[in-house]
């Protein structure tokens, strides 16, 4: 989609560093990293948020979740915990309107978020 800076990061146009990809998902680390560990997983099609997803996406929905747990693994978040978020909307502060899951760990959080 023109204009949507992580279909311009699936497509090589913008550089990121990349951790992990397949056919149908990336995950790189995020710019403004806010733990130690901060890497996003996006599908490589535009979709703006889960409640933008069908029926039909039940599948790439399934493998986002699976990459996370890849990418953790890979990070050796496994033991001390990780968190995975999605904002969707102006109230959860979501920025970039292509899905996205946050993949944060490292370090101990608070919950509820602010
Ligand atoms: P959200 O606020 O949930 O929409 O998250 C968007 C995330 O994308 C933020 O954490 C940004 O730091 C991150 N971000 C924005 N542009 C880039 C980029 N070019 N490369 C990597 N991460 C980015
Ligand atoms: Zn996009």
């Amino acid at each position: 989609m023109d204009n949507c800076i992580f279909c311009r990061i699936a497509e090589g146009g913008i550089p990121a560093k990349i951790v992990y990809q397949d056919d149908q998902v990336l995950a790189f680390e995020d710019i403004h990293a806010q733990a130690p560990v901060h890497i996003l997983v996006i599908p490589k099609r535009h979709v703006a948020a889960v409640q933008d997803c069908q029926t039909g996406d039940q599948a790439l929905l399934g493998h986002l979740l699976l990459t996370c747990s890849k990418v953790a693994r890979m990070k050796n978040l496994t033991e001390s915990g990780y968190r995975i978020v999605t904002n969707t909307g102006a109230d959860s502060g979501q920025t970039v309107f292509h899905l996205h899951l946050h993949v944060l760990g490292g370090r101990p959080m608070a919950w509820p978020p602010g």
